[in-house]
């Protein structure tokens, strides 16, 4: 079988059957960005939240042969909260020290609010400063064109945050092209109803070529698949695409991309 990355899912909210076939169907490694818990959380809720990602998580993965790496920061849909933003901020510094965190994310925008652009630059001053990987979610259906544009702005006022070193996730047909011609690398997320299907993501990336694309589940506690990156790679043969296009686009490239991190390694094999 051939090995699959999924470089954006959100395993605390998913259960070990959901491990088992991931597993099953090869997947090797995953990445786990800090998002909302589905209601908005105390500041004392992210301390043990991301001890959840960079202990709790990776041993759990670890139990199935799954490598587990994580993203930490404060979600857009909690940044309203100017106070909370300032207090969960302050934990960051410790947590992206840790040797299974790759850098900041998912963050971005959700209602393309002042609020959130702010806390959104104050994140990526962080990142600026200590030189991170970017991880970045951008917006659902009507604001998405927007909210893309606006956070690639806010990125290129940070001029030592190298575009080839920030993801932009949830590309779809019409923000694809932007994000490639920026520099960027794009994410493609794929949901059993919003989002695209693996039919889609694979028009996408025929379309486009391979060239700094990832596809993802962003599987979470909703309506999501944990297995949407193996059924990406059934479309990619069901089509014809030979193994190498399909290592190519699922392993290859995530791991080249979240390979500028030093601290990212894929299991023994
Ligand atoms: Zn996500």
């Amino acid at each position: 079988m051939q090995p699959l990355i999924d470089p954006h899912i959100h395993m605390v909210s998913r259960t070990t059957d959901d491990y088992r076939a991931m597993a099953l169907a090869g997947i090797v490694a995953i990445t786990e960005p800090a998002f909302w818990a589905g209601f908005d959380r105390s500041p004392a809720g992210f301390a043990d939240y991301f001890r959840q990602l960079t202990e709790g998580e990776p041993a759990r993965a670890a139990k199935f042969g799954i490598r587990h790496h994580t993203w930490i920061c404060l979600n857009p849909k909690e940044a309203e909260d100017l106070g909370l933003a300032a207090e969960v901020l302050r934990l960051l510094p410790e947590f992206l020290d840790h040797p299974r965190a790759l850098g900041v994310g998912e963050i971005g925008l959700n209602k393309n609010s002042r609020n959130e652009l702010r806390v959104l630059e104050e994140h990526l001053a962080i990142a600026a400063a200590r030189d991170e990987l970017v991880l970045v979610h951008t917006p659902h259906l009507e604001d998405k064109l927007k909210g893309t544009r606006l956070i690639m702005d806010a990125v290129r006022n940070f001029p030592t945050l190298r575009p080839e070193r920030v993801l932009i996730d949830h590309a779809e047909e019409h923000t694809v092209r932007e994000i490639l011609d920026r520099g960027h690398w794009a994410g493609l997320t794929v949901y059993p109803v919003t989002k695209c299907s693996p039919a889609r993501a694979v028009d996408i990336a025929e379309r486009h070529g391979p060239e700094r694309l990832w596809i993802n589940s962003a599987a979470d506690w909703g309506d999501s698949d944990p297995l949407a990156v193996p059924k990406v790679a059934a479309e990619l043969r069901r089509r014809g695409h030979t193994p190498a296009t399909v290592r190519r686009l699922l392993y290859d490239n995530p791991a080249a991309f979240l390979g500028q991190s030093p601290k990212f390694a894929l299991p023994d094999r």
